[in-house]
C-alpha cells in the first residue's frame, strides 16, 4: 500500500498529527504496537489523573465537616480505584478509534520497521510481515519508563508507571524515586490513600525544573499532608530479596537505609529508538533521542520525528504541536516555528503546580531587569469558599517593557488557568494590560490579575 503519510505510533504526537494529516487532504496512515492512544491516554496523562481524582474524592468525604457537612469515613476497596482509572484509559483509547475512523485513516496494528526508499515493514501479532510505502514517514514511537543500573525494575517490588497505574494491592508503603511530575503525582495518591510514601530526590529542590519558591512550598504543603521528603539523597542499591525493599539512600550525612513495600523509579523516560530501523535508514541520533531540525525533519529527508522520541520537553500537548508543525510544513504552509518557551508544565498534585516561561533565577540569569508579583490564595475569595487557600501565584515581568517573562502557580484549579499565561504571552501582553484585563468574580484566576497588581504595587487585595 502507498500512503503520503504513515505515522509510527498512536501517542498524543501521532494521532494528532494522522487527524491534521489527513484534514491537509493527505492519504494517511498510523501504525500502532499496542494501544491508540499511546503512553498519554492509556498509561499516562488521563489514567494519573483519574487516580488523582478518586484520590481527592476520598479526600473531600473526609473531610465533609469542613463543610459543614455531617463526618463521614470513607472508604474504598484499591482494586475498584485502579479499576475506574483502567476504565478512563480504555474508554478515551476507544475515542481515538472513533477520531481514526471519522478521518479515514488507515489504522494498521503491528510493530512498524523504518526501512530505506521511505518504505515500512509491519510486523503482526501472527509474525506477518508487510511493507507499506510513504512520501513521508513520521516517526512518533514515544519513550518508556528509564531505569538506572541499580535500580533494574523487576515490576513487582521495584516498579515503573505502568505498574504503579496497575497494582493489584495497595502497598503500605512507598519510596518514590525522583520528584518530577510523575513522582510527585503518584506520591501524592499513595499518600492520599493511606500509603506512607518516601521522596527521594538528588536535586536540592523537588519539582526541580520549577521556580525554586514554588518547590519549596510545595514541599511543605507534601510534607504537612504526610510525605517524608529527602532532597539531595539518591539510591544506591536496592535489596529485593527481604520482604518488601531495602534501599540504601546516600545523603549529605551518610547513607541510610529505607525499607518499604515497594519502591517506585521515576526517574524519567528512554526514548524508543531501538529496533525501529533507525541505523538501517542512516538515521542520525544523539544521547537516545532522534536529531531533528525545527521542522522534525531528521537526517534522511522523507523521514520525520516528533515528540518523547526527540530531545524537546516530553509532554503530551508538546508532542501534538509538533506533529501539526510538521505536517503542515509537509503541506507546503507558512508555519510558524514552536517557541519552546512558551511551553505550559502542569503536575496535578494537592495543590497543584503550573508555570510557563521563566523562572526568577532563569530570568536573573539572563540579564533582565525584573519586577515579581506575588498573591497569596488565601486572600482569594472563591479560594477561600472552596476551602482551598494553599498556595500562591507569583509572576514575573521585564521592567523595561513589561513584558510577562513567567508564571508560576501553585494551588487548587491552577493547572487550568496556566493557560491565560500562555496565550497572553504569545499577545507580548503587558504586566498593565494583565492589570486591565478584568477578571471574572468570584473566581481563582482574579488572583493572576491581582499578583501582575502587587508586581506594579498596585495590589487591592492584600
Ligand atoms: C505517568 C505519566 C504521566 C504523564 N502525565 C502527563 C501529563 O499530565 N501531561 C503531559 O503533557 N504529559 C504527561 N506525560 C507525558 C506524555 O504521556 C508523553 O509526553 C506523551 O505521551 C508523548 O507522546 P508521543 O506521541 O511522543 O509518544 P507515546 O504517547 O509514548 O506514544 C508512542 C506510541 O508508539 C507506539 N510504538 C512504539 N514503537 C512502535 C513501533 N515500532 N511500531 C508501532 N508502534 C510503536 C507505542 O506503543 C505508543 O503507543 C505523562 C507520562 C507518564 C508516564
Amino acid at each position: 500500500m502507498n500512503y503520503d503519510i504513515i505515522v509510527i505510533g498512536s501517542g498524543p504526537g501521532g494521532y494528532v498529527t494522522a487527524i491534521r494529516a489527513s484534514q491537509l487532504g493527505f492519504k494517511t496512515a498510523i501504525i500502532e504496537k499496542e494501544n491508540l492512544g499511546g503512553i498519554c491516554l492509556n498509561w499516562g496523562c488521563i489514567p494519573t489523573k483519574a487516580l488523582l481524582k478518586s484520590a481527592q474524592v476520598f479526600h473531600y468525604i473526609n473531610h465533609a465537616e469542613d463543610y459543614g457537612l455531617n463526618k463521614v469515613e470513607a472508604s474504598f476497596e484499591f482494586p475498584n480505584v485502579i479499576q475506574r482509572s483502567r476504565g478512563v484509559a480504555g474508554k478515551m483509547s476507544k475515542g481515538i478509534e472513533f477520531l481514526m475512523k471519522k478521518n479515514k485513516i488507515d489504522v494498521i496494528l503491528g510493530t512498524a520497521k523504518v526501512q530505506k526508499d521511505k518504505k515500512v515493514s509491519v510486523t503482526d501479532t501472527d509474525g506477518k510481515t508487510t511493507e507499506y510505502s510513504a512520501s513521508h514517514i513520521i516517526i512518533a514511537t514515544g519513550a518508556r519508563s528509564r531505569e538506572l543500573p541499580n535500580l533494574p525494575q523487576d515490576g513487582k517490588k521495584v516498579i515503573g508507571y505502568r505498574q504503579a497505574l496497575s497494582l493489584p494491592e495497595q502497598p503500605k508503603s512507598m519510596i518514590v524515586v525522583g520528584s518530577g511530575a510523575i513522582g510527585v503525582e503518584f506520591a501524592d495518591f499513595y499518600n492520599t490513600m493511606g500509603t506512607k510514601v518516601t521522596i527521594v530526590e538528588f536535586m536540592p529542590n523537588i519539582v526541580p525544573v520549577e521556580d525554586e519558591e514554588i518547590s519549596k512550598h510545595l514541599e511543605k504543603s507534601l510534607k504537612k499532608s504526610g510525605i517524608d521528603i529527602m532532597t539531595n539523597a539518591s539510591v544506591e542499591s536496592v535489596d529485593t530479596s527481604v520482604e518488601g525493599v531495602k534501599a540504601s539512600v546516600k545523603t549529605a550525612n551518610g547513607n541510610i537505609t529505607l525499607e518499604a513495600d515497594i519502591l517506585l523509579s521515576a526517574v524519567g523516560i528512554a526514548a524508543n529508538i531501538e529496533n525501529i530501523g533507525l541505523e538501517e535508514v542512516g538515521i542520525q541520533t544523539d544521547k537516545g533521542r532522534v536529531l531533528v531540525n525545527e521542522w522534525y525533519e531528521t537526517s534522511v529527508p522523507g523521514y520525520y520525528a516528533i515528540g518523547d522520541i526527540i530531545p524537546t520537553q516530553a509532554l503530551a500537548h508538546v508532542a501534538s504541536a509538533e506533529g501539526i508543525t510538521c505536517v503542515e510544513k509537509i503541506k507546503g504552509m507558512h508555519v510558524e516555528k514552536i517557541d519552546y518557551g512558551n511551553i505550559p508544565g502542569c503536575t496535578y498534585c494537592h495543590p497543584e503546580v503550573a508555570s510557563v516561561g521563566l523562572t526568577e533565577k532563569q530570568a536573573k540569569e539572563k540579564g533582565y531587569e525584573i519586577k515579581v508579583g506575588k498573591f497569596p490564595l488565601s486572600a482569594s475569595g472563591k479560594a477561600t469558599a472552596n476551602g482551598n487557600t494553599d498556595g500562591f501565584i507569583k509572576v514575573i515581568f521585564d521592567a523595561k517593557y513589561g513584558e510577562w517573562l513567567g508564571c508560576h502557580m501553585i494551588g487548587e484549579g491552577v493547572t487550568d488557568m496556566v493557560a491565560e499565561a500562555v496565550v497572553a504571552r504569545k499577545l507580548e501582553t503587558t504586566g498593565h494590560e494583565i492589570i486591565k484585563s478584568i477578571h471574572p468574580h468570584p473566581t481563582v484566576s482574579e488572583a493572576i490579575m491581582e499578583a501582575a497588581a502587587a508586581a506594579y504595587g498596585e495590589v487591592i487585595h492584600i
